[in-house]
């Protein structure tokens, strides 16, 4: 655990945060809050002092160690908390329900689902008041349809949770996400010109934020071109598209990850359609314009 700011401790997750495990953030205030549990075992030092656990999005990577926080009081965004209050919810959300769906459990190292008992569901401007500290809710949709950030006012300090700019790039692989909304809620962020961005899967940036966003952004234009690159060259279907891993370089022979590189590549699909540089036939190709 690394105090960043006082009172603000960034704690960092097993494998400097990859998937499937996630950075969290911890504020010490009246009341102590700590946002997402998906930092590891690290985290078991906090669960006797922690009276708030705020979810930043209904991902599993993001509420592994839930269960040390017996104790403390869950909230998370109205929209994403279906995903984590029961397992309909979660495949509603997810779309995982139409996958082989034992591969995603070992991928995120659970065994199955777990509900999460939410006392409290915040929007977009609600504060968290922890005396010293007030935390304020950033509705920042596209990943998930609740994906929060929050804002310490006091520092400029943003936790950004999966906007997370790792060179992967942005990340829209549910049914549920959003690739406008997911745009739209990179360029907010930059509008708000953080001092400092803390994310769930990298480490805190002070430097070039402004910059790292709009990259990030970039990788969605990246798969656009990459997608038009490949139907010039001939015409094809979502499944033959989804077979040239333009977004995964590797399926690792997981239906899961197929499926998600599936979710993300008709969403691209359905934006060039709408912006009329793609058409489709009656037998499903998809045609360069
Ligand atoms: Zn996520
Ligand atoms: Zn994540």
């Amino acid at each position: 655990m690394n105090e960043v700011r006082e009172g603000v401790w960034f704690v960092e997750a097993i494998n400097k945060g990859r998937y499937p495990y996630a950075n969290s953030l911890y504020l010490e205030g009246e009341e102590n809050l700590l946002i997402d549990t998906g930092a590891g075992p690290v985290l078991e030092e906090l669960a006797d002092k922690t009276e708030q656990v705020v979810l930043s999005h209904y991902h599993r990577d993001h509420l592994t160690f839930n269960h040390l926080f017996d104790g403390a009081s869950f909230s998370i965004h109205r929209d994403d908390a279906p995903g984590v209050e029961s397992l309909e919810g979660f495949y509603r959300l997810s779309g995982l329900n139409q996958v082989e769906v034992e591969a995603f459990w070992k991928l995120v190292r659970q065994v199955d689902f777990s509900p999460t008992r939410i006392k409290c569901y915040f929007d977009e401007g609600d504060y968290f008041d922890l005396g010293r500290l007030k935390i304020k809710v950033l509705h920042l949709p596209g990943h998930t349809p609740g994906h929060c950030g929050f804002l310490i006012e006091k520092y400029n300090l943003i936790f950004a949770s999966d906007i997370d700019l790792t060179g992967f790039g942005p990340w829209y692989g549910n049914p549920s996400s959003d690739l406008n909304h997911f745009r739209a809620s990179i360029r907010r962020l930059r509008e708000l010109k953080p001092d400092l961005l803390i994310t769930g899967h990298s480490m805190p940036i002070a430097k070039n934020i402004d910059q790292k966003l709009a990259a990030y952004e970039a990788v969605i234009d990246k798969h656009d071109q990459a997608i038009i690159k490949a139907l010039k060259k001939e015409p094809a279907t979502l499944r033959q598209l989804t077979a040239k891993k333009i977004i995964y370089r590797q399926h690792q022979g997981l239906e899961v990850l197929r499926f998600f590189e599936e979710v993300m590549i008709r969403k691209h699909l359905e934006s060039l359609l709408n912006g009329g540089i793609i058409t489709k036939t009656e037998d499903e190709l998809y045609v360069a314009l």
